[in-house]
């Protein structure tokens, strides 16, 4: 048996010159958790190469989506960004990944705060129906440099709430923050700075982080991450693992090559 699903492109779409998304088939024979991720990739010169990629895609929906970077001269990128409808995806059989409700401990509020290309495993989880059970608000912190850059807005903000599942539940429980860096927008600064600042939470109308009501998940890049790293710790909030349930979770969007 290979190690890979032999998947066809459905669509692609490009956000912008450095972003774009895409839909494959789904192998019914292929498992995941909601915020997992899979390696995935293209056959070249006869040999498949691979990277990492978070599913965007809910693990009850017929087809797969993924959110991709473009990097220049990115071994897998440069040629991924070009595939068209009917191309071969391979998909590896095996999801993995540390963005699991279940490692939480029970809390009121869950925060999932991405940066880039970090807001994919977040649509899979806004799309679970059972993270809306589980807490009294979910809140999605998307940041980028640029407002095109914030990818799946007007999904988020318009067509979710018309899922005739959950959709009711999500326009009340879901509260979406985009905020960018380096132009004018209703929110504006990096996730972090808007954290110790505390404008993220007086903006939102709750109270700042506590580790008694908040769970944090959080998928950015490892400066953004590493900077969380102290914030949480400061607020004695401890790591999750799939062995011991905890305040909050972290995964790279990216490693540094
Ligand atoms: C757990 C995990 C999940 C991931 N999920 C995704 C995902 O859902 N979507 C996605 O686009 N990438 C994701 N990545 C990154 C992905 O694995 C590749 O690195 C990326 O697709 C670029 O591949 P490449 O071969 O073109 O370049 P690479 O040689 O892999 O990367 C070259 C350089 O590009 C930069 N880079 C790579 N990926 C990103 C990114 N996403 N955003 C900003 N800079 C980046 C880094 O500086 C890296 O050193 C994930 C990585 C990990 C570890």
């Amino acid at each position: 048996m290979s190690n890979f699903y032999h998947q066809t492109i459905l669509s692609v779409h490009h956000w912008t010159d450095t972003l774009f998304s895409f839909t494959a088939t789904r192998d019914p024979g292929f498992r995941f958790l909601n915020g997992q991720f899979a390696m995935i990739g293209l056959q070249v010169d006869g040999r498949p190469l691979l990277r990492a990629y978070s599913l965007a895609s809910a693990n009850y929906e017929e087809t797969l989506e993924f959110f991709s970077i473009k990097v220049p001269n990115g071994p897998l990128t440069s040629r991924l960004q070009h595939m068209k409808v009917g191309d071969e995806l391979l998909v590896g059989r095996k999801a993995t990944g540390t963005l699991i409700t279940g490692d939480l401990l029970p809390g009121k509020r869950l925060y999932l705060l991405a940066t880039g290309t970090g807001l994919a495993p977040f649509l899979s989880i806004i799309k679970d129906p059972e993270v809306y059970d589980l807490y009294e608000k979910v809140v999605l912190v998307h940041g980028c440099r640029t407002v095109k850059e914030l990818a799946y807005m007007d999904w988020i903000t318009k067509e979710l709430p018309k899922n005739p599942f959950f959709g009711e539940q999500a326009a009340e429980k879901l509260l979406y923050y985009p905020t960018v860096t380096r132009e004018p927008f209703h929110h504006q600064g990096r996730i972090t700075d808007l954290t110790r600042s505390g404008k993220l939470f007086d903006d939102l109308g709750l109270p700042v982080l506590d580790p008694e009501n908040d769970r944090v998940m959080l998928c950015g890049s490892p400066d953004m991450l590493e900077d969380f790293r102290v914030i949480l710790a400061e607020l004695h909030m401890s790591e999750a693992s799939h062995t011991v349930q905890g305040h909050f979770a972290i995964e790279k969007a990216f490693v540094e090559r």
